[in-house]
């Protein structure tokens, strides 16, 4: 990373990276659940904090006046820093504004159900500052916030992780600096998560290759690794695409007498037996039920029974 500037806030150990424009705050345990990595966002008339965390409560001392919240998608970590901006103007994408606008949305984005929704409303409180923006505006793909003096940040809408789910394009005066904030589009050695009740694969697996056809010398990701160069960042997220296929081989192993889908989930193809509980199930299931769909399109499995598959 040898064109950033890089430095710690005194009493702090979690990096700060500046990309002309950009500053980024690797979040707490290098950005790990529940924490994550916000991006600021500097031009001549606008500052704007990209997917404010829960560990940037550490730094707001220390950031300028923000005019505007930029949010990836709305999942409870990347809103957790939103209560700390009351007079900057929010926007998420169109899809998901909702979800930031009251307790009913960040619940359904989540897909909580109606049994442990009383626990999920004390956890988004107590641990991510939950609080609605009634106010929120809705972006779409192509929208571009013109921050002066050359500084832009483009959405490139992405999704499958959930269904408003975007990156976000800052581009400055040096191309050299321009980055790609990838948000959940993490690269970690999990692989690609669609298992959310707005979540898809299919986007998902475009919208990567969307963000790997995009030409900047930088990627960010909120979670895990932070900034990676072009050469890493196409490395990386080629092996997490490539977690798709590995599933599919998985399962199609199992499959080799036939299996149902509840089957397939209690064995566990994509999460580690270790992973129990019930959200892990309902990920798992909802992943390998678009896993079967594709695959008994490509005709790499078949129903041999009503909800038994087998593979061809
Ligand atoms: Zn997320």
């Amino acid at each position: 990373m040898s064109s950033a500037l890089q430095k710690t806030q005194p009493g702090s150990n979690d990096p700060i990276l500046t990309f002309g424009a950009s500053t980024v705050f690797i979040g707490r345990n290098g950005g790990k659940f529940p924490y994550g990595n916000s991006v600021l966002v500097q031009g001549s008339e606008e500052a704007v904090i990209i997917d404010p965390s829960k560990s940037l409560k550490s730094h707001v001392d220390q950031l300028p006046k923000i005019d505007r919240i930029l949010l990836s998608h709305c999942h409870q970590d990347h809103v957790a820093g939103v209560h700390q901006f009351p007079e900057a103007s929010c926007h998420a994408h169109e899809k998901e504004v909702y979800a930031i606008q009251s307790m009913d949305g960040i619940c359904e984005l989540h897909g909580v159900p109606a049994d442990e929704r009383a626990e999920f409303e004390s956890d988004v409180v107590k641990h991510f500052s939950f609080t609605p923006r009634l106010d929120t505006v809705g972006y779409k793909d192509g929208d571009i916030f013109d921050l002066g003096g050359g500084v832009t940040i483009e959405v490139i809408y992405t999704p499958g992780h959930t269904h408003g789910h975007s990156c976000l394009l800052v581009r400055g005066e040096h191309r050299k600096d321009d980055l790609l904030f990838l948000a959940d589009i993490e690269l970690s050695g999990f692989g690609p998560y669609y298992g959310g009740v707005n979540s898809s694969l299919e986007q998902f697996d475009q919208s990567l290759d969307l963000v790997r056809s995009i030409d900047v010398p930088w990627f960010c990701t909120f979670h895990h690794l932070g900034v990676l160069d072009k050469e890493a960042f196409l490395k990386r997220s080629a092996q997490y695409q490539g977690m798709i296929g590995y599933r599919e081989k998985k399962l199609l192993d199992y499959m080799a007498t036939p299996r149902t889908i509840d089957q397939a989930v209690q064995h566990r193809i994509i999460y580690r037996k270790s992973d129990v509980g019930a959200s892990n199930d309902r990920s798992e299931h909802w992943m390998l039920t678009q896993h079967v769909a594709r695959m008994l399109k490509s005709e790499q499995l078949k129903e041999v029974e009503p909800g038994f598959y087998q593979a061809c």
